[in-house]
């Protein structure tokens, strides 16, 4: 008889989860989630590292997770402790053979990583895999020391010599576990010291944060509304649904995996059609792994005001310009209406996101790293190097040493032309 946890992470899902293939070697299986207490913490800008949007849209993907583990006799513990704490109990309470976990890359995580290690007991290794990237990371075409810096190269290196694994399978059911994990209750609000937030109905991201709504817009996306062969063309757009994928959210906290999108376009290509569009739906994946490789290549650097370009930037922080940023009262009427989405449904377009980042770190000579910390508490796709590098990116002082500022009027006259997105959040 052995035993295995599946210490869930970004990884929410059954779908090519290498890490809970792994773990259902084992006769019985218990999935573990922790909501670390370190993500609740107050920022040094005055607001809580994370928001309840962020936080409801997980919650709600390890609801559907607990039911679909169900099915294996897999029960699905959810508690607010460290990882590091909470593992080596549950180890020597359940006399644990294996501990499973998606791998990640940067330092706080890294930083738990380490201390778990250090606080298994004899018999438990610990096994982590990779997931999250498209690309398989431990088998790059290039020195990770010494990848370029420019996104077209590596992008160029990954297309013709990178490899993409393929989709793992989901695992049969276990025998039942012999706690009664799945009759805990689960922390509620309270315990998470937040108030509870719904996304505005008007959110251009109406779907709940689980596998089933992630596959389902998968299939839709591509199979029945076809939108995706337009997508290069729509990616720009700032009203509604589908003007591009909304993976994004989905893909953060690993309800989706991005190798799922990568066969599933392949298969689209093959049996339906192949153009410019469905390319750059990868290509834009490609960006997404690009940002992950960064920080592993550069660590901490990427969360320093210097960036990875580690150039001296004299950044300034208003507390009162900052708030008229953050609540969508600049004056800038396409900047505010960005900010006004973001802060009521977590979600923004990526033409968005590139305004008001550039808005805050050239305009308003704000310290980018307060934008990007704003960005983590709202944004329910948030991720913390597509996040920290596409800001340090904007902001001057990442991969591209050209000037990012972007002219919010001039976008807002070819974006938003007819003012459709500007009316639709702050009429
Ligand atoms: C300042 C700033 C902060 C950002 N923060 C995040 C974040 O925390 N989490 C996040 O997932 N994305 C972030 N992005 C990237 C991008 O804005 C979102 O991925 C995109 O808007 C999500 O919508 P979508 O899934 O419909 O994208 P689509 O246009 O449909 O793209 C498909 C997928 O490609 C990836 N992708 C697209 N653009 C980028 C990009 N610029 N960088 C990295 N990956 C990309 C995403 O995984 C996305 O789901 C940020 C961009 C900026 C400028």
């Amino acid at each position: 008889m052995s035993r295995s946890i599946i210490w869930f992470r970004n990884n929410l899902r059954l779908h090519d989860n290498a890490a809970l293939a792994n773990a259902c070697r084992h006769d019985q299986a218990l999935g573990l989630y922790c909501f670390d207490p370190g993500l609740f913490r107050e920022t040094a800008y005055g607001f809580l590292k994370t928001g309840a949007l962020r936080l409801h849209f997980i919650l709600e993907a390890l609801e559907n997770l607990q039911e679909e583990l169900g099915k294996l006799n897999i029960p699905l513990k959810v508690v607010i402790a460290k990882p590091e704490i909470v593992i080596p109990e549950l180890c020597d309470r359940w006399s644990i053979d294996g501990v499973y976990a998606q791998k990640e890359h940067t330092y706080e995580e890294l930083q738990v990583e380490k201390l778990l290690t250090e606080a298994l007991p004899d018999k438990t290794q610990l096994h982590f895999t990779e997931g999250i990237t498209l690309f398989n990371p431990e088998k790059l075409p290039f020195d990770l020391d010494k990848m370029p810096r420019v996104f077209t190269d590596v992008r160029k290196m990954l297309e013709k010599y990178g490899e993409i694994p393929d989709i793992v399978d989901q695992p049969g059911a276990r025998e039942a576990w012999p706690g009664n994990e799945e009759l805990e209750q689960w922390p509620g609000w309270e315990a998470f010291g937040l108030e509870a937030e719904t996304p505005d109905e008007r959110t251009a991201f109406p779907w709940r944060g689980d596998e089933k709504a992630a596959l389902e817009r998968l299939e839709s996306y591509l199979w029945e509304s076809r939108r995706i062969e337009k997508y290069k063309f729509t990616r720009n757009g700032l009203v509604g649904a589908d003007y591009s994928s909304k993976f994004s959210p989905w893909l953060s906290i690993g309800a989706l995996s991005p190798r799922m999108i990568y066969h599933e376009v392949k298969r689209y290509e093959q049996e339906v059609k192949k153009n410019i569009s469905t390319y750059w739906l990868i290509f834009e994946l490609i960006w997404r792994d690009f940002f992950r490789l960064v920080a592993m290549q550069h660590g901490s650097k990427i969360f320093m005001a210097e960036g990875i370009r580690q150039k001296p930037v004299e950044w300034s922080f208003d507390p009162e310009v900052f708030e008229k940023w953050r609540t969508g009262n600049t004056g800038d009427d396409f900047v505010d209406a960005n900010m006004k989405e973001l802060q009521l449904t977590g979600f923004m377009s990526n033409r968005g996101r590139q305004n008001v980042a550039s808005y805050l770190a050239h305009d308003l000579k704000q310290d980018w790293r307060a934008g990007a910390a704003w960005f983590e508490n709202r944004l329910i796709d948030y991720d913390v190097t597509s996040n920290w590098g596409n800001w340090m990116y904007v902001a001057g002082v990442g991969n591209d040493p050209r000037d990012r500022k972007f002219n919010t009027q001039w976008q807002a006259e070819k974006y938003d032309k007819n003012r459709q997105y500007r009316k639709l959040w702050l009429d």
